[in-house]
């Protein structure tokens, strides 16, 4: 499909969380009009759109009802169901279609994917029960990382077994009553990256700057821009980014996420088809964002060269950091400051984040790491 959707149309979102929320400032700017599908009564999409359906995302009539009112529709989180969008699709344009959508809703899937177009993903052995965990321990060694295939985020879904000997097989069996998981050989890191690609029907692609990225407790802390990584790390990880573009026949924003060891192999970690969290900072740091281009893939709009403008540094605030970081906000002059209005605060839980503009990545970095807020 390869219609291209102009300002004054409509764009229907699944999903109101901060993805949608900025993906709708995005569209609004250019002039669409803007419904969301969300279950939560004013959700954070919701409060900068024109309108929203409050349903649930498997609420397939309200879905066809939000299908109906638009012309073009896209969605902000991975766990949209292939058939619902199959079904929907006979109502309005759904661009982005099912196939990244289907690889990279299941672990394995979506590393047989990685595989197959030639790229490296960490050792792994797939599971579905406790003898096969034993067989995958004794290949893998230990440290190795047991994770569901399928709904996991920030962690969630996910156990570290360091020492054999001290296993709580209760927490294993747990997860795979879940269904199929994978038992990760733990890798030696030294730095974590990702890169942002967007795409359009026609296949033209925009690449953003390679971001690095610091998780803490697995949920990502603090991204910066450009990362520190050689050139030829670099050139590789674009050769990952178009090739897997083109693979996925993206439509939209996705982020792809890299481990580079201490021994400088570059493992594809996972895929995201939708914009992701590290690449927050493009908002301010680029010459288009993350969401203006996820907004412009889907609406079939020419995919522009991203240009860095200034080098940033982006941090979360969860539940446990936004009331502190408004408390001092006031002095802040070099924050621009992101709450996403939800309105149910929890312990790591993202609310909003901030973005550093910078002329020393260092230098900012390490002012971040002397701020309390961030200590808990
Ligand atoms: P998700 O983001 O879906 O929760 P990830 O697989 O990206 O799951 O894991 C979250 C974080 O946990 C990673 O960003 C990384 O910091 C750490 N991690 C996950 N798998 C490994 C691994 N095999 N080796 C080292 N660190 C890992
Ligand atoms: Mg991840």
């Amino acid at each position: 499909m390869t219609k291209t959707i102009l300002p004054g149309a409509t764009i229907g979102i699944i999903g109101g969380g901060q993805l949608g929320q900025m993906m709708s400032f995005s569209a609004k700017e250019m002039g669409y009009k803007v419904i969301v599908l969300d279950p939560t009564p004013n959700c954070p999409a919701a409060q900068v759109s024109d309108d929203q359906i409050v349903a649930a995302y498997d609420d397939l009539a309200q879905l066809i009802e939000l299908a109906k009112r638009c012309d073009v529709l896209t969605y902000e989180f991975e766990n949209v169901d292939a058939e619902t969008i199959n079904e929907v699709k006979k109502y309005t344009e759904v661009p982005q279609g099912t196939k990244a959508l289907t690889i990279t809703q299941d672990r394995v899937s979506e590393k047989n994917f990685i595989e197959k177009s030639g790229f490296s993903t960490v050792p792994h052995v797939v599971i579905n029960n406790i003898f096969e965990y034993h067989r995958a321990v004794e290949k893998l060694g230990t440290p190795v990382i047991v994770k569901t295939t399928r709904g996991g985020y920030d962690g969630k879904g996910q156990i570290l077994i360091e020492d054999p000997e001290k296993v709580c097989y209760a927490d294993i069996e747990e997860l795979l009553m879940h269904g199929t998981c994978i038992v990760e050989k733990k890798i030696a890191l030294k730095k974590e990256v990702s890169v942002v690609v967007a795409a359009n029907s026609s296949q033209q692609t925009s690449i953003f700057p390679v971001i690095e990225n610091i998780h803490r407790h697995n949920i990502l802390h603090l991204s910066s821009c450009p990362a520190e990584i050689s050139t030829e790390t670099e050139n590789e990880i674009y050769q990952i980014g178009e090739k897997l573009a083109q693979n996925l026949e993206l439509v939209g924003t996705m982020c792809i996420e890299f481990f580079i060891s201490t021994i400088n192999e570059v493992f594809v970690n996972e895929i995201a088809p939708r914009p992701h969290n590290s690449g927050h900072l493009t908002i301010e740091s680029c010459n288009i964002s993350q969401f203006d281009a996820h907004i412009r893939g889907v609406c079939n709009l020419a995919m522009p060269k991203v240009r860095l403008l200034q080098s940033a540094v982006m941090v979360n605030l969860l539940g446990q950091h936004l009331q502190p970081a408004k408390e001092v906000l006031p002095e802040h002059t070099e924050w621009h400051f992101h709450d996403y209005g939800k309105a149910e605060s929890k312990n790591n839980r993202k609310m909003g984040h901030i973005t550093i503009l910078s002329d020393d990545l260092r230098e900012t970095k390490s002012s971040v790491e002397k701020n309390s807020i961030w200590d808990v």
